[in-house]
């Protein structure tokens, strides 16, 4: 059997299509310009890499899109002033602080000051709180998570998956555990698996959905994926490439993807599959906020 290929690039543009669309209808209906503004502290290429893309897809979709740009030295009061600003502003719905700070910083510290209904990455303890009770309306979801799961119904052409066992391999905040609250709100039977889980072959062998998001280069072997499975690799990791030339590297994700696409019923590629969802959902998230402040239905995705 070979794997029905999620395609994730088509799935994030058509997802940047329905925001582009919406916020066009939004402006026309209210007059309420959805507000994004992203800050990165420090220099950073690959933060840099990430800011300048948000901006960029922000500009696409018609949104009024701003970058701060601070300093590597920045103190932790000028951020915390900054995000302050940035809440008291009422043309912004989405403040996204790029991740990592410089080690002077409190991470938590600047995430829990930003004002939960402009939290448009879904970490304050609020919106974890919010996906956590089912108080989906009004939260907002983590981008990856919310991204896995428009991949997912639309591989399985369902949002109710009552009666399918889901592995979730990875416990972190910003991805492993709102997976998992997602799938419980979709009638999922979900086991979180982590690194202390026993017999973990095993256990993800047991999945209808087997959700990979750990950082371990094709960790997840074919013989741990269930014949049919739905496969949904969150991991992003960099390996040498040898064979593209000396010194070279690609791009690899926690399954093992060849093997297993003899096996899965869909699978994700990497890169291809989760990551260009994660920029779509926050645009998606970003809107929602402009929904809200303008009083009216978010879309759908
Ligand atoms: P974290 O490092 O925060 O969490 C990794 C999780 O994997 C932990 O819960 C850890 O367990 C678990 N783990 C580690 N080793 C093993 C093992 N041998 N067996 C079982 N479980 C293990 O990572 P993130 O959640 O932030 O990211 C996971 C992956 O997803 C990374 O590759 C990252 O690059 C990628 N990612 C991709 C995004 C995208 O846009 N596509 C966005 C965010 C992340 P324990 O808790 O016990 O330590």
């Amino acid at each position: 059997m070979s794997a029905q290929i999620i395609d994730g690039k088509a799935v994030a543009a058509e997802v940047v299509e329905t925001v582009t669309a919406e916020t066009a209808k939004l402006i026309k209906e209210t007059g309420v310009v959805p507000g994004i503004a992203v800050v990165i502290v420090g220099e950073d290429p690959a933060s840099q890499v990430y800011v300048r893309s948000k901006g960029k897809r922000a500009t696409e979709c018609g949104f009024h899109s701003v970058t701060h740009t601070m300093p590597e030295d920045t103190s932790e009061e000028d951020l915390l002033a900054m995000v302050q600003s940035l809440n008291d502003d009422p043309v912004i719905d989405g403040i996204l602080v790029q991740l990592p700070l410089p080690k002077h910083i409190d991470e938590g510290k600047v995430i829990q000051t930003i004002a939960p209904e402009k939290d448009v990455d879904g970490f304050h303890f609020i919106n974890v709180g919010k996906l956590g009770t089912g108080e989906t309306d009004t939260a907002f979801v983590p981008c990856t998570p919310a991204g896995s799961m428009v991949l997912l119904k639309k591989a399985l052409g369902t949002e109710d998956l009552s009666g399918l066992n889901a592995v979730v391999v990875g416990r972190s905040n910003i991805v492993g555990k709102p997976m998992a609250n997602l799938l419980l709100s979709a009638n999922a039977t979900v086991t979180i698996a982590h690194s202390r889980t026993k017999d973990l072959p095993q256990k993800c062998a047991e999945a209808d959905i087997l959700v990979a998001a750990v950082g371990r280069a094709e960790m997840v072997k074919a013989d741990w994926v269930k014949p049919g499975a739905a496969v949904i690799d969150v991991g992003i990791n960099r390996v040498d490439a040898p064979e593209k030339g000396e010194g070279k590297s690609k791009l690899v994700g926690d399954v093992a993807y060849d093997e297993s696409a003899e096996i899965a019923g869909s699978i994700t590629p990497v890169p291809g599959g989760v990551g260009p969802m994660t920029i779509a959902m926050l645009m998606a998230n970003t809107l929602t906020g402009a929904c809200r402040r303008a009083g009216v239905d978010a879309p759908t995705y």
